[in-house]
């Protein structure tokens, strides 16, 4: 596809907010959304009023039954409609996202195609929610049912964001639940996108909303009174503060947060193999990954020639604009941008080595270069922080049980990966890693079928997979005596 063809104007002039079935404009304030690519505005928009957002909930809670009282089959045929309807139409969402986000067009078309998948993945799901039997003896028998949890808040973040949203609301809808979500008001656009298709994909009005708006209204959207669950993916500090809104109406919460995730590489590992993954893991949508690898462990022998063929893959990678699709594209926003250099300058003043990148370009928007620090104290802020930006951060270690003390040596533990040739040596360091997701000679190389979350201060909860469903379908215990 060339830049002319991908021109995102599908966006231009779409309502920003789906309620109840419709689309309409926000009542709240304005705001410009800047193409992260030149820094120039390029769009408007206007956030939900509190009341727009009271009429988002009472419209997913009317809605309710009505999709509750659909055969799990019937639901089923409306989520694959709606993946299908999504991969019929993929270029399009994945030309806004590629302007709104800044990401290379191939990959912001990736996002989208996940989407569908957990569409189709979590339709799998509709008529196996089977419940049990519990034999208690005597003249008493216990059985579950899982039921639709309510009306579920969905509170996303900027760097995917229409994966995020799905991973959260396929499952959601396939448990019978309704949805309220909220997209990063930095990338507002697909989200209304999505929720239109549902509905002409024959998913009843009023199941799937979306709200427009910054943290004020992720703050009065976790806190209302009729939200049964809320899902939320973005920064362990507003995690923190969702928890709390979430306490008003005594919510359940999923909490996808922030990572420091570490790569371990021993000495007999394969290193060309080992140096792609990483080089991939810390600069794929330029660093503004969950799950970046920011942290490679490396033992002593084989960290130079490591750590060169890494830095020579991030100083091959091209920049430019998003829609021409480079292997590099601008941080989303001046924001972000200064945030990954406020790190890296902080770093440099600290009197730590730099051995490629560091320097903004001498271009228009907000590009950063593929970053890397070597010999990087632990305590070091840059080592225990998370960047989000394409900066990785080296540490030499003298063997595997240094390596977990330094992989475990922060607040996080989403992700981790290892690399080496002793099968039994990483089993046993992947039993020990604090993280959700451990990944053996293949760094982020799993897939949307696994349990995904993760533990200290990188969340609470999974999604992705069969796990994915246990927020939103629980189990009522009926006893019977006979
Ligand atoms: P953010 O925390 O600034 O914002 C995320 C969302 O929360 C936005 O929609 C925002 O409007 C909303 N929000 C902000 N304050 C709120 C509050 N007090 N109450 C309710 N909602 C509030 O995060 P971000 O900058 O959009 O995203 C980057 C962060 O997200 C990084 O830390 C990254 O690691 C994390 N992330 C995690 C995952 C995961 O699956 N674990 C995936 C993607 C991103």
């Amino acid at each position: 596809m060339t830049a002319t063809q991908a021109q995102p104007q599908p966006a231009l002039g779409l309502a920003h907010l789906f309620i109840d079935g419709a689309g309409c404009d926000g009542a709240g304030p304005e705001r410009i959304l800047i193409d992260p690519a030149s820094a120039q505005p390029w769009h408007g928009t206007r956030d939900a009023s509190e009341d727009q957002l009271r009429l988002a909930v009472s419209g997913a809670k009317a809605a309710l039954p009505v999709w509750a009282g659909r055969a799990p089959a019937a639901r089923a045929k409306v989520l694959m409609r709606l993946a299908a309807l999504i991969e019929e139409r993929a270029g399009q969402l994945a030309a806004i996202e590629a302007r709104n986000v800044g990401k290379p067009l191939a990959q912001a078309r990736r996002d989208v195609i996940r989407a569908a998948d957990y569409f189709r993945f979590y339709a799998g799901a509709c008529d196996k929610l089977n419940g049990e039997t519990i034999p208690l003896g005597g003249e008493r028998t216990a059985l579950t049912l899982l039921e639709p949890v309510g009306v579920t808040a969905h509170i996303l973040p900027w760097n995917y964001p229409l994966s995020t949203l799905a991973r959260g609301v396929a499952p959601a809808l396939a448990a019978g639940a309704s949805v309220v979500a909220k997209p990063s008001e930095l990338t507002p656009l697909s989200a209304v996108t999505l929720a239109q298709w549902a509905l002409e994909a024959g998913l009843p009005a009023g199941l799937f909303n979306v709200i427009c708006g910054g943290g004020e209204i992720g703050a009065a959207l976790a806190g209302h009174p009729d939200i049964a669950h809320v899902t939320f993916t973005g920064s362990t500090e507003s995690g923190r503060k969702v928890m709390q809104s979430a306490a008003v109406p005594v919510a359940g919460v999923t909490l996808e947060l922030g990572g420091k995730s570490p790569v371990i590489v021993l000495a007999d590992a394969d290193l060309e193999a080992a140096a792609k993954d990483v080089a991939h893991g810390i600069f794929f949508n330029a660093g503004q990954i969950c799950t970046a690898g920011a942290r490679l462990i490396c033992q002593r022998s084989v960290h130079d020639a490591l750590v060169a063929r890494i830095a020579a893959l991030g100083e091959a990678m091209q920049m430019g604009d998003p829609l021409e699709d480079p292997d590099l594209g601008p941080l989303v926003s001046a924001n972000q941008r200064n945030r990954v250099e406020g790190f890296v300058e902080r770093a440099k003043a600290a009197g730590l080595t730099c051995i490629t990148g560091g320097q903004r370009p001498d271009r228009a928007g907000y590009f950063y270069p593929p970053t890397i620090f070597t010999a990087v104290p632990p305590a070091a802020e840059i080592a225990q922080c998370e960047v989000f930006g394409p900066v990785l951060v080296t540490q030499c270690c003298d063997g595997p049980d240094e390596a977990l003390a330094l992989a475990n040596g922060t607040a996080f533990g989403l992700v981790a990966g290892i690399y080496s040739a002793d099968a039994t040596q990483a089993l046993r360091l992947a039993r020990r890693l604090e993280a959700g997701q451990v990944f053996v000679n293949g760094f982020l190389k799993g897939g949307d079928s696994i349990p995904f979350g993760g533990v200290k201060h990188s969340g609470i909860g999974r999604e992705k997979g069969l796990a994915g469903l246990a927020a939103y379908a629980l189990p009522k215990a009926i006893i019977l005596s006979h």
